[in-house]
């Protein structure tokens, strides 16, 4: 793991927050000019087109500038619900602007770039789903299908509850069954698995991101750094898991590194996430796992701006799929 590092300065600007050591031109001070005017751009926008921004966790630093909240999906699905603007643009992928469209039927949503996916969310489809369950079934009549919440609508629609990677064990031990079919991280099943005497069977699937970290990473830079304290995201292998200070959801990340005395962090998720919380707690050092998301970097000011202009793209789902994704969200809301 080539640990980076990335101070904010005293100037704030972005350009000095968030210069990236091995990509130095990412954040040149053209590039800085050309963000300033976007962001100045999207702003009246947002105000032309009655629109609130949402911005995931791992989108890129200049995304946070014009975002009206930052958070992980569900967070923002939930301000999405909230929010009085009749347009919700996501910036994020595709499954969370599903998911914001599940809580706000009525609202039109639209996410800058239609092709950002996820590869966990496309490792199963609501079809071999049912196919499994079915099978399992004939063997475990009371079978209770949990899935994440980075599942397509399709996906959420043949699901009894949701859970989030903050809420999975909680939700497990409160379904009134033994025998759990877990959808469709391998690694958070596992780490459910370890938290209760439950019958956790897996899917196959996982986070491309999260899964390539391994521990032998992780042991370099605790040997350079000693006192550093290592948070892991529960999408993170087992093996590195058991060697992590604290197994947190982005959410959790942000609540430990505000509140724990240590002021070196290794953040072990996607690389995004150490970005937000340099910006949210200036004062404290977060050394980056290097991995970023393909597809949530797919989100661009430029493809904001695009959407607000454009409208586009929207997401479409039927009231029928609405309806029966929505139950499986609002029941993770009751046991969660
Ligand atoms: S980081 Fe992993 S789970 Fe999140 S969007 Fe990217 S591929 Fe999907």
């Amino acid at each position: 793991m080539q640990a980076e590092t990335g101070n904010a300065k005293d100037s704030g600007a972005l350009f000095e927050q968030f210069t990236v050591l091995d990509q130095p031109n990412l954040y040149s001070r053209e590039r800085c000019d050309d963000i300033q005017r976007l962001v100045e751009e999207i702003t009246q926008l947002k105000r032309e087109k009655d629109a609130v921004i949402l911005a995931h966790n791992y989108q890129r630093p200049e995304i946070f500038e014009v975002a009206d909240f930052v958070g992980d999906s569900l967070e923002l699905a939930k301000r999405g619900a909230q929010v009085e603007q009749g347009t919700i643009v996501f910036c994020g992928v595709h499954f969370m602007a599903e998911t914001a469209k599940i809580l706000s039927p009525e609202k039109r949503v639209l996410i800058p770039d239609s092709n950002a996916g996820c590869s966990l969310a496309e490792s199963v489809n609501a079809e071999s789903l049912v196919d499994m369950r079915d099978e399992l079934r004939q063997q475990y009549p009371d079978l209770v299908v949990v899935s994440y919440v980075n599942t397509t609508a399709e996906v959420k629609a043949v699901t009894d509850v949701c859970c989030t990677s903050s809420n999975a064990v909680k939700v497990v031990e409160s379904v009134d069954s033994n025998n759990i079919l877990f959808v469709p991280d391998e690694n958070l099943a596992a780490y459910v698995a370890r938290h209760t005497s439950k019958n956790i069977i897996a899917w196959e699937g996982n986070c491309y991101v999260h899964h390539q970290i391994n521990p032998e990473q992780i042991e370099e830079v605790r040997r350079a750094r000693p006192d550093i304290r290592v948070l892991a995201h529960p999408e993170c292998r087992k093996d590195v898991l058991d060697i992590a200070d604290a197994v947190l959801s982005t959410s959790g990340m942000m609540k430990f590194a505000r509140e724990d005395d240590a002021k070196e962090f290794l953040v072990v998720t996607e690389c995004g996430m150490s970005d937000r919380l340099l910006l949210e707690i200036p004062d404290k050092r977060f050394f980056k796992s290097c991995q970023l998301c393909k597809y949530m970097k797919m989100i661009t000011l430029e493809g904001t701006r695009d959407a607000l202009v454009e409208g586009r793209d929207e997401i479409k789902l039927t009231a029928e799929l609405c309806d029966a994704a929505r139950s499986s969200v609002e029941r993770m809301f009751e046991l969660g």
